[in-house]
């Protein structure tokens, strides 16, 4: 009786773990949140299980039965379309329901877009606030107002057709000189990382129409004066005491 959570490439396959396709391979059954995406991936790794939809329009619905198939002593594997499952994607219903039914859940480390984004923006990685995609319509505008005040470095997800849109106004939010960085088709070919303040990359994709997955990273608020804060590479042992 467990769950696992088995992280996926987010474009290039080499990027299992060896631990990954173990679990796989020792499953009862594989949960997907596209069968036919999955199925890709399981081929090239010359894994036969049996696959299951498990997908956000479903999410509320199978929870409770795939409790009971854990209960009754299956193991199963959660795996998203790209990445780590729970991380904007489907997962997190499911994680919460074994755990209140004392199931023992284990999430593998693997990858995931949001971590070679934020390393590779060369922006303070010490502390960092993870916002996933701004809602589209309700609520956008009070997301933006919170990211205001924000002093760690901000990761978002988000579409190529709404990238200059959300450009822009983290530029009218935060000030068009913020730097930040738009990360593109990480691991793939045609894997590209922009950098500059956020008025420089709203001008480069207005002339170079983005395509293909990106995250976008952005400089926290400098502290007020007196509460700054050293940088560091980020590690909690080497801070000081009470600065
Ligand atoms: N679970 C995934 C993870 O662990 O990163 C995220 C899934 S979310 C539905 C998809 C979003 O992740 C994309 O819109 C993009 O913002 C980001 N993403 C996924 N793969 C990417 C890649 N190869 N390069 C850049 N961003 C990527």
């Amino acid at each position: 009786m467990k769950l696992y959570l088995v992280p996926t490439p987010i474009g290039n396959l080499d990027d299992i773990t060896l631990r990954a396709i173990k679990v796989l391979q020792q499953v009862d059954a594989i949960l997907a949140e596209d069968t036919r995406t999955s199925g890709v991936l399981l081929r090239h790794l010359n894994i036969s299980k049996p696959l299951h939809s498990y997908h956000i329009f479903n999410e509320h619905q199978t929870v409770q039965r795939l409790v009971d198939q854990l209960k009754g002593g299956k193991t199963l594997a959660l795996v998203s379309d790209a990445g780590t499952p729970g991380i904007s994607d489907p997962g997190f219903l499911l994680v919460r329901e074994c755990i209140r039914h004392a199931i023992p859940v284990e999430c593998l480390p693997g990858p995931t877009a949001f971590v070679p984004a934020l390393v590779n923006s060369g922006l303070p990685a010490d502390r960092f606030t993870f916002e996933g995609f701004l809602p589209h319509k309700k609520g956008r505008q009070t997301r933006l107002a919170e990211l205001a005040d924000e002093e760690r470095t901000m990761v978002l997800y988000e579409s190529p057709h709404r990238l200059l849109k959300t450009l822009q106004q983290l530029a009218d939010v935060l000030s068009p000189d913020r730097p930040a960085s738009v990360s593109r088709e990480l691991t793939k070919l045609f894997e590209e990382t922009v950098r500059g303040p956020l008025s420089e990359l709203i001008a480069y994709f207005a002339e170079k129409t983005p395509k293909g997955e990106l995250v976008i990273c952005v400089q926290g608020k400098a502290p007020e004066k007196g509460k700054g804060r050293k940088e560091r590479g980020g590690r909690a042992d080497e801070a000081d005491e009470d600065e």
